[in-house]
């Protein structure tokens, strides 16, 4: 990797529009997004082992096991060799995916630069996610119960990351609720301080 400028982690519970968020910042930072949900969706859709793996977790709401989420991102990030930087979108989720991202960036000379969370009342997220269940053909957005399940599930074993990066002095807190320009633009505050 030459010269790399930022890696940041999008950080926050299902709904708060990392997704949406991330494809703005990729363009104006000349980052590569990475999305471990969509990097699972796209392997379910053509039907390979791992999307054939992560299938039954993935619609009940649960995570995809470590060692197969670990080695599936550290595949993705080889595929950059000339990154920038990149934007972590829904990885890491647990501490054994943090440390294990700190160990590949470390193997590469960098290191994650912020953690940034996209801050989102639960019932706001899950009437975002209901909404976006009507068109995004993603069987988890489309049941009250599994979406209610997900959320549970990032407080249960992600939400701990918080204080991973906050001992670090990488967490940053944003306001995920207004305009999707005006959160974008809580964001780049905090990466432009950086
Ligand atoms: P997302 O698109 O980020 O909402 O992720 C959708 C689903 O993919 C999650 O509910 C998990 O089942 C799976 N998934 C995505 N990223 C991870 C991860 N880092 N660790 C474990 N499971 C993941």
């Amino acid at each position: 990797m030459k010269r790399p400028c930022k890696n940041i982690v999008l950080f926050g519970p299902p709904g708060a529009g990392k997704g949406t968020q991330a494809t703005f910042l990729k363009e104006k930072y000349e980052l590569i997004h990475i999305s471990t949900g969509d990097v699972f969706r796209f392997n379910i859709k053509n039907q390979t082992d791992l999307g054939n793996q992560a299938k039954a977790y993935m619609d009940k709401g649960l995570l995809v096991p470590d060692s197969i989420t670990i080695n599936m991102l550290a595949a993705e990030v080889e595929k950059h060799p000339h990154a920038k930087g990149f934007i972590f979108d829904g990885f890491p989720r647990t501490q054994d995916q943090a440390k294990a991202l700190d160990a590949l960036l470390q193997s590469k000379k960098t290191t994650v630069h912020a953690m940034i969370a996209l801050e989102v009342a639960d019932d706001i997220l899950v009437e975002r996610l209901l909404e976006r269940g009507k068109t995004s053909g993603r069987p988890d957005d489309a049941n009250e119960a599994v979406i209610r399940n997900r959320i549970k599930i990032y407080y249960q074993e992600t939400d701990v990351l918080k204080a991973y990066y906050q001992s670090q002095n990488k967490y940053f807190g944003v306001d995920g609720v207004g305009t999707i320009l005006s959160i974008t633009e809580r964001l780049c505050d905090v990466i432009d301080a950086l």
